[in-house]
């Protein structure tokens, strides 16, 4: 991972076609910062659970 617009690419993956069980809904990303240093990722989630479920992902070791 070289550039944020890598650690974008590679977290839009993670989450890949990810939707809430409840509400059938996508958890929304958005990406603060222009480092790698200072990047941060704000999400937008229909309900706490869809925000674990994608935390989890994002969270998971690339294979
Ligand atoms: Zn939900």
């Amino acid at each position: 991972m070289r550039s944020v617009e890598d650690f974008k690419a590679q977290t839009l993956e993670k989450i890949g076609d990810l939707r809430c069980p409840d509400h059938r809904q996508a958890p929304r990303l958005k990406f603060h910062g222009s480092t790698l240093r200072d990047v941060t990722i704000q999400m937008t989630a229909c309900c706490d659970k869809l925000a674990e479920l994608a935390n989890r992902k994002i969270a998971a070791p690339r294979i």
